[in-house]
């Protein structure tokens, strides 16, 4: 696990994205540099309870959260956590995960 998750900066207008986009939907410049994040605050959380094709599925909790530079983004939780929580951001491999604060 990596602390801070990957994001990317468009050289033209500063707006950042998370995954990555071709082009930027403000300017529509497709130069990006990268950039990193490290907190959030959690907005929504839900259960995946089922995954279709899977019949060994542990529930999986995920949360819909604010990046501190502004981005909605879709993490995993490893800890339960109610909305309105500030979390720390960490990558797993590519897939972004959060955390209580350390
Ligand atoms: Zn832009």
């Amino acid at each position: 696990m990596k602390r801070g998750l990957t994001i990317w900066r468009c050289r033209a207008c500063g707006v950042a994205f998370f995954p990555e986009r071709l082009l930027c939907p403000r300017c529509h410049s497709h130069e990006w540099e990268q950039d990193r994040v490290y907190e959030a605050v959690v907005e929504e959380v839900s259960t995946i309870r089922h995954m279709i094709g899977q019949s060994d599925w542990t529930p999986r909790r995920i949360a819909s959260v604010r990046t501190s530079d502004g981005q909605l983004i879709t993490v995993g939780l490893r800890d339960d956590f109610s909305p309105g929580t500030a979390i720390d951001l960490y990558e797993d491999g590519s897939a972004p995960y959060g955390q209580a604060k350390s």
